[in-house]
């Protein structure tokens, strides 16, 4: 299947509007391009809910705080729309700057609470510019479902907090992470690192899974963030932005356990690539791995 490829918001609800007289029912996917195989997992999770699929794909300039990020991300839009023909994606919106953010646009979504920690800290007004973009999408498109990946856990509970919030008629699906064969998660950014931290990057879920296995096993949380740190810098890592151990909701980090659901999140710098990643703490497989 060949999907339609449209660059305004009127094309995009005429579509949607089809369907919805054809009582069918829509997954939506925002994505920022540079297509991999975690954002084709989210493809596939779309096509297996409802009998429309929708892939966003646009470098949304608000989340970034700094230009030279955004000059930097990487964008390949002609591979990427090949990489959705013959899976099941049935329509690419695929906006430009000026369609999204008009020279007029005023308004912002920010969400407090679970996006005042971790990613909230060390990124301003990157989860702010995360939540106007959803928001539009999401308004844009009306869609049944909206898939997100667990890669961006933080966001995933602002997302699913705003949708609550705001009575956003969809339902939220999640997807696992889909990592490389030596335990990398999947990333656009992945392409920054040379051979050499390509090589080193494995260490950092390695790292927050021996973490997770020592939480469960009942040791203290600082002892295993600190071991963790340390494994983390040993590996070549430069800077850690933080390494905490969070209730999996409310994302307040915690230095005990008085949440039942707890998760490993981290990000950090290696060389200048900042990857994040995350695990949750599994409390029936507390088997302690060296
Ligand atoms: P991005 O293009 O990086 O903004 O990501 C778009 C969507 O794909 C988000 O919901 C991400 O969480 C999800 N995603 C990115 N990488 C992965 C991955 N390795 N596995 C699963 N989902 C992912």
């Amino acid at each position: 299947m060949i999907p339609l490829v449209v660059r305004t918001v009127n094309a995009l609800k005429m579509a949607v509007t089809s369907w919805r007289q054809e009582n069918l029912t829509v997954a939506l996917i925002p994505t920022m391009g540079a297509l991999h195989e975690g954002h084709i997992a989210l493809v596939k999770e779309g096509t297996r809910c409802a009998n429309r699929v929708i892939v966003s794909i646009f470098v949304n300039p608000v989340q970034f705080e700094s230009r030279d990020d955004l000059l930097r991300y990487p964008r390949q839009e002609s591979e990427d729309i090949i990489k959705l023909v013959n899976i099941g994606t049935h329509l690419i919106f695929v906006p430009t700057e000026q369609v999204m953010y008009p020279t007029d646009f005023s308004t912002r979504v920010t969400v407090s609470g679970v996006a005042d920690y971790l990613c909230g800290v060390c990124r301003p007004g990157h989860f702010s510019g995360v939540a106007t973009i959803v928001t539009k999408l999401l308004l844009q498109s009306l869609p049944d479902v909206a898939i997100f990946g667990e890669k961006d856990y933080q966001q995933l509970q602002i997302i699913k907090r705003l949708i609550t919030d705001l009575d956003i008629p969809v339902r939220v699906i999640s997807v696992p992470t889909v990592r490389a064969e030596d335990g990398l998660a999947l990333s656009s950014r992945n392409s920054y690192l040379s051979t050499d931290e390509r090589r080193r990057a494995p260490a950092l879920y390695q790292a927050i899974c021996k973490m997770a296995a020592k939480i469960a096993a009942g040791t203290d949380f600082n002892a295993a963030t600190a071991i963790a740190r340390q494994q983390i810098l040993d590996a070549g890592f430069n800077t850690i932005d933080y390494l905490v151990v969070c209730d999996s909701t409310t994302m307040s980090p915690l230095i005990e356990p008085c949440s039942k659901s707890l998760r490993v999140l981290v990000a950090a710098w290696l060389g200048q690539t900042r990857l994040i990643d995350n695990t949750p703490v599994s409390w029936f497989s507390s088997e302690e791995k060296e």
